[in-house]
């Protein structure tokens, strides 16, 4: 282990990162064949994996369910026709430069593209890269003027990129201002901080999340061996900092679509006091069909912890509609077409027998 300490690290990049594909090759986590379709797709999605997380692989095996996340694949060179450059479609609902706003009471606010890794599967894979940098000043004096304007405005979201990338000054001030807007009570941050680079997670940076009194920090997460003990204690940090944690994961292929698996994982983030929020299906960005799953698949899987975890360890299974459309809970459904309620052994009962509204 390096002699890093939290507060050395330069204030907008990760402490330590593997970014080419020569630099993959030499620390073992592509094959020399390899080499040149990982170079067509680092030239074309952004690749970056910080050394906490290189730590994390264990290059002996092919199925490595961090590599699979972070490791750059000849794979996402093939596109389907399916797939899409905003899959998700933000785009239609940005009235200014980093806003993003789809539904009345919330925005995404987006200071930056920039993460500390690059996920191969990410949804905005074609605007987030560390050449995309962050909001000019002008940009992000725009983007709050927006949301001081939109007295509907409840709470911000901030997302990009990685907010936590920020250094804790900038960040300390976002909040700050946002804090200052008397109808935003409530700012969520998106970030894998905690993850990818934990030794972030210092003293300055936690004074940045309490200048806010409701800021929620929601830990992107989506394999149990992510939460090593560096991570659960950057976890612990914030929670005793007083922020309270949630956490989105994205179902994978070949990461963590089976049941096993999201068993562990929401069991150990709920150990760590972070509560499973979101499960995402899979976004139709380009390069990921090797990723993604069907609905049904997804919906078995949640079918399938119903019966076997905790209710603290249910996030719910959400689709966001191509096109802009939002996002909605596509869990399993209990209730059958005739009315009746199927139990978690699948199991049909009546409720209550010919009851009508009155
Ligand atoms: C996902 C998303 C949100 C947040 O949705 P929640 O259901 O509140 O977590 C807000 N705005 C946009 C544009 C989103 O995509
Ligand atoms: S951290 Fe989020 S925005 Fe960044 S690459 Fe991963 S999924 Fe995309």
């Amino acid at each position: 282990m390096s002699p890093r300490s939290p507060t050395s690290s330069p204030p907008d990049r990760p402490s330590g990162s593997v970014k080419t594909a020569a630099e993959l090759r030499e620390r073992g986590l592509i094959e020399p064949g390899e080499l040149i379709a990982v170079e067509r797709v680092v030239a074309r999605f952004a690749a970056t994996i910080t050394e906490e997380l290189v730590e994390l692989i264990n290059p002996d095996d092919p199925d490595d369910p961090i590599a699979a996340q972070f490791v750059p694949r000849a794979e996402e060179l093939t596109l389907a026709p399916e797939e899409l450059a905003d899959p998700i479609g933000d785009e239609p609902h940005t009235p200014v430069p980093g806003i993003t706003h789809r539904y009345p009471d919330r925005v995404l606010l987006k200071p930056l593209h920039v993460c500390p890794v690059y996920c191969r599967f990410c949804f905005r894979r074609e605007v987030v890269g560390p050449g995309t940098g962050v909001l000019a000043e002008a940009e992000l004096e725009a983007a709050l003027a927006y949301i001081r304007e939109h007295s509907e405005i409840w709470e911000v979201i901030l997302t990009g990129g990685d907010p936590l990338v920020l250094s804790p000054r900038r960040l300390g001030a976002l909040i700050a201002a946002l804090d200052a807007i008397e109808h935003v009570r409530v700012i969520r941050i998106h970030t894998r901080v905690p993850v990818v680079d934990p030794r972030r997670i210092n003293d300055e940076l936690l004074a940045a999340l309490a200048v806010a009194s409701a800021v929620y920090v929601v830990l992107h997460c989506n394999h149990p061996r992510e939460l090593s003990a560096r991570a659960a204690e950057a976890c612990a940090r914030i929670v005793n900092a007083g922020v309270p944690m949630l956490s989105q994961s994205v179902l994978l292929r070949g990461v963590n679509a089976d049941a096993d698996t999201l068993e562990a994982l929401f069991r150990r983030l709920v150990e760590l006091r972070v509560k499973p929020y979101y499960l995402h299906h899979g976004d139709l960005a380009r390069g990921t069909g090797h990723f993604r799953t069907t609905i049904e698949t997804g919906q078995a899987l949640t079918r399938a912890l119903r019966g076997r975890v905790s209710g603290l360890c249910q996030p719910t299974y959400v689709l966001d509609i191509p096109g802009g459309h939002g996002k909605v809970p596509i869990g399993a459904n209990y209730i059958e077409q005739d009315g009746q309620i199927a139990d978690i052994n699948g199991e049909l009962h009546e409720y209550p027998p010919h009851a009508e509204e009155p």
